[in-house]
């Protein structure tokens, strides 16, 4: 799997020190208030994860399913699969957590929905972020790290389905992306 990686963006080292910056950053905003972490799966499983067990005040924690990308690594259409339950929306401080705000359509409209649920607020807060390929006015409350205009895949972004383990952010090879975009384009699974 590593040797699918071309170079190596950010390492494990650098991500944990990072999350320790944005986990300050989060506790010292909500210190005193109640407040429920809301996951975007599954892309910020690994980062809320991490996030969350650096956040030294009480939290709860819930999850929410969207998914904008195919297979591939352009994004299609935006689909939300499930919200927690409305007692779990109604009245709350909600920090919507996620992988990486690319042209910002997932957050906006999360957001805008946890708000239309009754949400007391919403903020947001990004492992990644690529401002170059907004395309809706959006930016989050708190991010770990800014990244260039690349596909990136590792701890807990994915590449059709694959490379969510990897414990640091990398870019994958230019042949990994021909090699599945051909499958897809026969027809087939870039997994088989
Ligand atoms: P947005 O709605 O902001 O365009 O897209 C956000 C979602 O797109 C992320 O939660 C993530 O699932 C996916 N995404 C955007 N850029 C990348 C990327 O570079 N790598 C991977 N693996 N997923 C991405
Ligand atoms: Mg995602």
């Amino acid at each position: 799997m590593q040797d699918d990686i071309e170079r190596i963006l950010l390492s494990e080292a650098e991500i944990l020190a990072g999350i320790d910056r944005v986990a300050a950053e989060v506790t010292a905003a909500y210190r005193g208030r109640e407040f429920t972490v809301v996951s975007v799966l599954k892309g910020s499983c690994v980062f809320a994860s991490d996030l969350i067990r650096r956040i030294p005040i009480p939290l709860e924690l819930a999850f929410v399913g969207a998914s904008s990308y195919g297979d591939g690594t352009v994004a299609g259409e935006l689909q939300t699969n499930f919200f927690p339950a409305d007692q779990e929306i109604s009245g709350r401080n909600l920090l919507l957590v996620d992988d990486i705000l690319d042209t910002g359509r997932t957050l906006q409209r999360l957001s805008r929905e946890l708000e239309h649920r009754g949400a007391r607020s919403v903020r947001t807060c990004v492992f990644l972020d690529k401002p170059a390929r907004r395309s809706v006015e959006f930016e989050a409350d708190f991010r770990a790290f800014e990244v260039e205009n690349l596909f990136v895949v590792g701890y807990g972004l994915d590449f059709a389905g694959r490379y969510r383990n990897l414990p640091f952010v990398g870019a994958l090879r230019e042949e990994i992306y021909a090699t599945a975009m051909r499958t897809l384009s026969e027809g087939g699974s870039p997994g088989a």
